[in-house]
């Protein structure tokens, strides 16, 4: 794989303040595939007095020229479309299909539909004797996870520029190489030096001296609700602006009135896709106490078509694989009877986990209560609607879900889920619509308008 050994900076690849590296694995084979190097503070101090350089210019540009580079930009991402899947393959150990689709065809249309927005936005409001200008945050500091490497970071980077802001990444350690092509094509593009800047490291190292530094204006930040939890004290303490994209345990309900054998595929599909590594992953599947039997013996069929090595790639290194399969232990453990899968290694070699389903599932269990991000669906039961909607709404998450039943019923009962996306009856992923969490699951939302209005600030001025 082709790896660069310096950080880019404003505008070209510098060489890194310290020698350390990181070494970048394949999870399929255990393969060591390349290094990067591991940013120190100084990197982050260079990378954020170049996006300060930048800003100004950058926050002047009219907002049709940036439109036409964010264009650019995606244009750029997709003539590399083929080297964008094949690293995430390498590096994320997906699938080539999933590779090619979810990591590599969405970020580029999410990258589309920032150039449009940035073209169309009206910047500018008229309220009473006031006009409202909408300007941008300033420098932003973007930390991104390893499960979506190029979406996470599009979905960060994309509407900063179009909203006028600059930015310094520092995306995850596991999955540097991703974040490394997209800086090529910000490159290739012509995005002016100094509005985007790429250090990669280690989160308690480069991501935390990002968090902190002084001149950040916003810090943007998905992964863990733990990590999340100390990014929001340390952007509180220095008041600036703070976006939080966390965990989630998210429901897949279905009503009595749904089309049972579709949601329950559907649902199995939905956390087997990314070896269940998605935040928005139904992880709790609720059914009605008569339809129960019939729905676990559906869940059962339906995982058997998740093979690893084959249509399941593994999980993305060996502390993740050890933390599912500790999951699944705990559950056997508190009582859950396993369907299918289990603790047990499907492969020798990297880091599978077993497509596993849990029936007999209650709602105070930890696995129906932690997010185990692995492919492991719980099954509860539930007696009426009342019962569901408190197991639905019983946890410290809400960052999305599904509702099979009638519309009317579906839609009523998603409106009182304290969630922050619905699917109802396999509604399709909208990249418009605002996505993000309700209670631990964040603070914020991403794409679309509402991920463009994050990186904004209001300016109103009276005649
Ligand atoms: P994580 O540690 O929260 O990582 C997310 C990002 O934050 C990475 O870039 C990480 O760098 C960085 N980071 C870590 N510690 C930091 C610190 N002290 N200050 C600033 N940045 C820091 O997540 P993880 O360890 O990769 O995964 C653990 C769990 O998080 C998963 O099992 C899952 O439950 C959850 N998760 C959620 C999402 C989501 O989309 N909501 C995504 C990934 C993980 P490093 O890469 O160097 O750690
Ligand atoms: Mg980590």
């Amino acid at each position: 794989m082709k790896c660069h050994d310096g950080m880019y900076i404003g505008g070209e690849w510098r060489p890194a303040a310290s020698s350390d590296t990181i070494a970048v694995i394949n999870p399929a084979d255990e393969q060591v595939i390349g290094h990067v190097p591991a940013g120190t503070a100084e990197d982050i101090d260079a990378a954020v007095r170049a996006a300060r350089a930048a800003f100004p210019a950058w926050a002047a540009t009219p907002p049709a020229e940036r439109a036409a580079l964010i264009g650019a930009v995606r244009d750029a991402l997709a003539a590399r479309a083929g080297d964008i899947a094949a690293t995430v393959t390498a590096e994320l150990g997906a699938p080539p299909p999933l590779a090619a689709g979810v990591h590599t065809g969405l970020p580029i249309a999410i990258a589309g539909s920032y150039a449009e927005l940035a073209a169309t936005h009206p910047f500018e409001e008229k309220v009473g004797n006031s006009v409202v200008h909408a300007e941008p945050v300033g420098v932003v500091g973007a930390i991104t996870p390893w499960n979506y490497p190029l979406h996470q970071i599009v979905a960060k980077v994309a509407p900063a520029l179009a909203a006028g802001c600059t930015v310094v990444l520092k995306p995850a350690e596991d999955t540097p190489l991703t974040a490394q092509l997209f800086a090529e094509a910000v490159h290739a593009a012509g995005v002016p030096a100094g509005v985007f800047n790429l250090v990669t490291g280690l989160g308690p190292v480069a991501g935390q001296a990002l968090a902190e530094h002084e001149d950040v204006d916003l810090v943007s930040f998905t992964g863990s609700t733990a990590v999340g939890r100390r990014i929001g004290a340390i952007a509180g303490g220095a008041v600036k602006r703070v976006a939080l994209e966390l965990g989630g345990k998210s429901a897949n309900v279905i009503l009595p009135g749904a089309d049972l054998g579709k949601a329950v595929a559907v649902g199995i599909a939905n956390v087997m896709s990314n070896s269940g590594q998605t935040c928005s992953a139904w992880t709790r599947m609720l059914v009605h106490t008569d339809q129960y039997d019939e729905a676990v013996r559906l869940a059962a069929e339906a995982v058997a078509k998740y093979v690893p090595g084959e249509r399941v790639g593994p999980l993305v290194n060996a502390r993740q694989q050890q933390r599912v399969r500790g999951y699944i232990e705990k559950g056997v453990e508190e009582g859950a009877r396993l369907v299918a899968g289990g603790p047990e290694a499907p492969l020798e070699t990297g880091y599978y986990v077993s497509p596993t389903v849990f029936a007999d599932v209650t709602p105070q269990m930890t696995i129906a209560q932690e997010e185990i991000f692995g492919p492991v669906v719980s099954i509860l039961r539930y007696e009426d609607e009342e019962d569901a909607l408190a197991i639905a709404n019983g946890t410290v998450y809400g960052l999305s879900g599904a509702v099979w039943g009638e519309p009317e019923a579906a839609v009523a009962f998603a409106r009182r889920m304290d969630t922050g996306q619905v699917d109802i009856n396999g509604g399709r992923f909208n990249p418009l619509a605002p996505f993000g969490g309700y209670k631990q699951s964040g603070v914020g939302r991403e794409l679309g308008a509402h991920g463009l209005a994050e990186y904004l600030q209001t300016k109103s001025l009276q005649f």
